[in-house]
């Protein structure tokens, strides 16, 4: 099984290292028979190749089975006439990963920055919306029409957001089967009253599954206040990204925000967190984030392949995570422990061989 490791920039290399770590623990004893490809992205490229993504690189990302990106610097990427592509953004529209699916769940005896137990998944419209280097065909979708003026753009279409809408209820359909589809139709009336529009199609298909709707500004207070009334959200892209980072606090830590971007036939882990370069480089990045995203990935490739050895694999990850994150001993810092990145990992290695 070719699996491709993309770095990235900042606790990137760490936590893809710790996770590489947890991997061969897996292949051991499954027997996966893996073969890991690492290929350079962000400013290692750039030093390289003269770009933050060079066609090289994408080229051999979609001859792996399997995709892990690191989290990347884009904020101080070069600009893209410079050589400073997003990689994220990149993969996920070149290989139409139109699902950035985010789970947040908070778990027994692990401290929360909630007094509610909650276990919820945001369906994340990947491909369109606010984001400049997505969102067009040719060009970016930002411009600036005078030194003072400038202008961003946001596309909404019926087919990005039907199968997001799809997607989310699916996903409804093998949980608590509750879809709320957060939006700001209020004052976006013709965008997110398309994005609304779809939901509600898709929901009259799914008379099993309740479904309600929330403002996006409220849905922030509701979270806050009741997580536990949430199971499955669908919203756009740019709300998605914002709502979900507080849910992942919410559960604990940022360091624990897992996610996978699934396209058809094709999927990628991606730690919902960005570079952190204000820790990076210290060996103390909680790498839970990458690690459930590969069990995820992996959960995922599976179910689609039929390859229950996969699946598995995939699911004893999770396990050996959680078992991993309930022992106070055996934490980061983020959370109130003193384990590093390479520790941590090995103590999920550890907990997966013995289980
Ligand atoms: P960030 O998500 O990198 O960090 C926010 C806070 O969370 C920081 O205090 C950081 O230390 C903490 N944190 C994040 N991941 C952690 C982990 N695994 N363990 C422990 N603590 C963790 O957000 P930022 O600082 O605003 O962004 C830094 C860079 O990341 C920017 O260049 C931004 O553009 C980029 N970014 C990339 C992605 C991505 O690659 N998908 C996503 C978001 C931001």
């Amino acid at each position: 099984m070719k699996i491709a490791i993309l770095p990235g920039d900042g606790i990137g290399p760490e936590i893809s290292t710790a996770t590489r770590h947890v991997i061969e623990a897996a292949d051991r004893k499954h027997g996966l028979g893996v073969d890991f490809t690492r290929i350079d992205i962000g400013f290692a490229a750039l030093e390289r190749s003269g770009s933050t993504f060079p066609d090289s690189a994408f080229d051999e990302a979609r001859e792996a089975e399997a995709l892990i990106l690191g989290p990347v610097s884009h904020l101080d990427y070069p600009a893209r006439e410079k050589g400073g592509l997003n990689p994220s953004g990149e993969l996920r529209k070149r290989l139409d990963l139109y699902a950035n699916i985010r789970p947040a769940a908070t778990r027994p005896d692990l401290p929360s920055r909630t007094g509610a137990q909650f276990d919820l998944v945001i369906y994340r419209e990947n491909t369109e919306g606010f984001y400049a280097d997505r969102c067009m065909h040719t060009g970016p979708g930002e411009l600036q029409v005078t030194a003072d003026v400038t202008l961003a753009m946001r596309r909404i279409t019926r087919h990005a957001s039907m199968r997001i809408a799809e997607a989310a209820f699916r996903g409804a359909m093998a949980r608590r089967k509750k879809v709320t589809a957060v939006h700001k139709q209020n004052v976006l009336k013709i965008t997110d009253g398309l994005f609304l529009a779809c939901c509600r199609d898709v929901a009259a298909r799914y008379p099993e599954v309740e479904y309600d709707e929330l403002i996006i500004d409220a849905a922030c207070a509701h979270l806050v206040r009741r997580p536990d009334a949430f199971d499955v959200i669908v919203t756009t892209n740019m709300f998605g990204d914002i709502l979900s980072d507080l849910a992942s606090e919410l559960s604990g830590s940022l360091g624990l925000a897992a996610s996978v971007n699934a396209g058809e036939g094709v999927a990628m882990a991606q730690a919902q967190h960005g570079s952190a370069p204000d820790i990076a480089g210290q060996g103390t990045a909680n790498p839970a984030s990458l690690i459930g995203s590969t069990g995820m990935l992996l959960e995922w490739l599976g179910g689609q392949q039929q390859r229950p050895e996969l699946a598995k694999a995939g699911a004893d990850i999770l396990a050996a995570l959680d078992r991993t994150l309930q022992t106070p001993a055996t934490r980061t810092r983020d959370l109130g422990g003193s384990l590093g990145t390479d520790d941590f990992a090995a103590a999920v290695a550890d907990q997966l061989s013995a289980a």
